[in-house]
Order: C-alpha cells, then structure tokens, then sequence
C-alpha cells in the first residue's frame, strides 16, 4: 500500500505498465478519460480472488462460496462510504455507467407519459443521449437540450428556462468526458427539484477526479464506470436515493433479484438485489474495492491538485500556440482538455503523437451532438490522472511543437 504524503513518481511504480517504451519512447499515457492504468494492488486483489476464494456470491452454503460473497459484499460498504451514500441499499452493481443509465431510462420510462419532458445537455456521451431517445420513440416523450454558451459551457439561463412542471427528468453530466468542463451539478439538482424533477448524474468522469459526496449533491441517482477508477472493465455502479429504487420497478428478470417464483407469479428481492438479476461481476465487483482502498490512501485533495497543475499548465502551453484553438478556454475543468489544430485531422495529430510514445484520444470522443454544435469533426483530447507528470506534460507539448514543424 501506498504511504499518504504525495510524490507521483512513488505513485507510478504502483502502475507497472507506465514503465514500458512504445515506438522507442517511454510511454506517455493521457487518454485517461477512456480508461484509467490499473495499481498493482488491485491486479493482485482480482489474481487473489481467482486463486483462493473463486466461488458464486449469494448462493451456497460452503466456505468458498461465503468467501467469496463476504468480499463481494464487503465492497458495497466500501463504496457507500467513498460517495457518502446512506445505505448500501442504495448501491446497485451494474456492468458500467451505460448500463446504469440504460437501466434507469428503462425502469424510470413506466412511469413518463406521452408528453413528459426530459432534460439532458449538449455537453452528453452518447450514453446519456440514446437510451432517452429511444424513449421519443417508444414513449412520446419529449427530449430538450441544454445548450452550450460561447465558451462551451452549460448555459444555466437556458437550463432555467427548460424547466417546468413538465419536466420529469434531468440526467446530466457532471464533467464533460470531451471537454473536461465541470458542470455545477449542485445547482442544477436544486433547480430540478423546485419544478419536481429527479435528476440523474452521470458521474463517469467525476469519480476518478473529484471527491463525490452523493448526500451533499442531493442528487436522485448517481452513475459510474469502475474503469475510470483504476479498477477493472465490466463494472459499475448506480447510485439512486433508497426510497426512488424501492418504488421502482425491477428491470432485468433472473435468478438473484427475485425472493420467490412460480409459474403464475414471481416477487422480487429487497434492495440492491431487485436490480441484479444472475451472477454478478464478482472479481470485478472485489478489483473495484481495492482500487477504491488503494485511492483512499492518498489525500485525495493532493491529487486533485496535481492534476489540476497538469490541465493549467498545458491550456496555457497550447493557448500559446497559435495554429491551435482549446474549447472551453479559461473554464473550469478537470481531468480532460480538448483542442483543435487549425487545417489538421485530429486523427493525424493523435497517430504522429502516438509515433513519439504519446496516446491522446482523437475523434468525437462518444459525442456527436457536442461535435457538431462545436461545428468540429473532432477534437484531440489529452486526459490526466493521478500519475503523471509535469516532464510528461511539457515532453507533450514539445512533441506536438515537432508536429506542427512538420507539418507546416
Ligand atoms: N458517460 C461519460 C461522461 C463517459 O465519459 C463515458 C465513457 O467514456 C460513459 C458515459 C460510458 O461509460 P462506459 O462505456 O464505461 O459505460
């Protein structure tokens, strides 16, 4: 385990994959907002799992198997504790933030009727745009946007405006995945609930980034990705306030989520379980506990303000390039900052990055509507996280420096 003072070279050698060359160079990884590197100590915790204790959760009465479902269940705790939530009914293991926003569109849809709005922004992954759409369709309701300012953030005035006693739904994000703005979700929660509204946050890219405190947001639900917190694919949570999760009804049918079932009738099982229908991702379940673990040793404010370090200093390094335009300039952000070069594909800027050891994300980054109200085919994106930097983000903008040499 990590000691508590910070030096992100002693982090790095928790991330054995740091340390390898691409292309001839050492490695230089910012495309953190898709994934995050994973800690040794959450590889072993997975590796541990399969090697002692591998058995189904929940189901037998035999020692691997309670093994196997105290460590699984432990982890609930654990994260009920990381986002300040009341109970761990409240925590719902899904396989990621799309499931978890599939899931409530889906249970949350029995109750809208045609006509019904729900609000979502232009600032959206993919994830929280087509499962809502896809409730036009089958429902009539009716889905509006909260549009962008001219500095690309969310225009508040705009999202007052949206609202009404019309408005069901809100699910917004709480930092942009391709632009690293951070919205003010705590705001937008409070005016949601003066027209009645539940508001969902996806929380994909805050989790890794900022301290969440679900209880202080006074959100309705919260969704995450256990990927982007150095824990494995495959798995995610859902947050939702006991008493909404307890009035809605199940989605998935299947063994787990049910207390009983006959062939007439079936009743369902207390919270969390209504929701987890058949074996859950149990390694990814107990890796999600370590990552947390092996986060919470660190003062999460040092982390915070190394990578923040790391954001201003490249906005600044790029706004001082001329070719080169960065959205949402001077905003607040976390994680993530995206830019355009002026006359080049951004895909072309990622791949001679990615020649130089460099991975950065390019393209539309799972949002099509943000491109095109931006009017971009794209942007490059750099992402940070808690290992890297400050030579890694200046040997960055060296190598793009190179780039645009080149290219001129
Ligand atoms: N929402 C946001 C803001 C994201 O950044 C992502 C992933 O990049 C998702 C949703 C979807 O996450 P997943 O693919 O892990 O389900």
């Amino acid at each position: 385990m990590p000691n508590s003072s910070f030096c992100v070279y002693q982090i790095r050698q928790h991330f054995p994959i740091l340390n390898q060359t691409i292309n001839e160079h050492p490695l230089i990884y910012l495309d953190n907002a898709a994934t995050t590197q994973k800690p040794q100590a959450m590889v072993d915790a997975v590796a541990a799992y399969y090697l002692h204790d591998n058995a189904n959760v929940h189901r037998a009465s035999h020692h691997l198997s309670l093994r196997a479902t105290g460590a699984f269940e432990a982890v609930r705790e654990t994260v009920k504790t990381f986002i300040n939530a009341e109970s761990i009914k409240e925590i719902i293991w899904t396989k990621g933030t799309t499931e978890g926003l599939n899931l409530l569109a889906n249970v949350l849809s029995k109750g809208l009727q045609t006509g019904d709005e729900v609000i979502i922004s232009a600032l959206e992954h993919h994830a929280n745009i087509v499962p809502w759409q896809m409730l036009v369709e089958s429902h009539g309701i009716v889905l509006k946007i909260i549009p962008l300012t001219a500095q690309h953030d969310l225009d508040l005035e705009a999202y007052q405006s949206l609202l009404s006693e019309k408005t069901k739904i809100v699910s917004v994000t709480h930092i942009s995945n391709a632009l690293g703005v951070i919205n003010p979700i705590k705001e937008m929660v409070r005016l949601a609930h003066q027209v009645g509204a539940q508001f969902i946050i996806d929380g994909a890219q805050a989790v890794g980034h900022q301290t969440v405190d679900v209880q202080d947001l006074d959100c309705d639900y919260y969704v995450f990705s256990a990927h982007k917190l150095f824990a494995p694919t495959g798995v995610g949570v859902l947050y939702g306030k006991q008493h909404l999760l307890e009035a809605l009804p199940p989605w998935q049918g299947g063994g787990e989520m049910i207390k009983t079932v006959s062939f007439e009738k079936s009743t369902f099982n207390q919270l969390p379980f209504k929701f987890e229908a058949g074996t859950p991702n149990i390694s990814g379940v107990i890796g999600l506990g370590a990552a947390i673990d092996f986060l919470r040793a660190f003062n999460r404010q040092d982390l915070i303000d190394h990578e923040q370090s790391l954001l201003t200093y490249t906005e600044k390094a790029l706004s001082e390039i001329p070719a080169i335009s960065v959205f949402n300039p001077g905003g607040i952000k976390s994680g993530a900052l995206s830019f355009a070069v002026q006359g080049e594909h951004p895909s072309d800027i990622a791949m001679l990055l990615d020649a130089q050891g460099i991975a950065v994300r390019s393209g539309a980054h799972c949002a099509m509507p943000l491109m095109a109200e931006l009017n971009c085919i794209g942007t490059v994106r750099v992402s940070f996280s808690m290992y890297n930097t400050l030579e890694e983000a200046e040997r960055f903008i060296e190598a793009l420096g190179k780039i645009l040499e080149m290219l001129k």
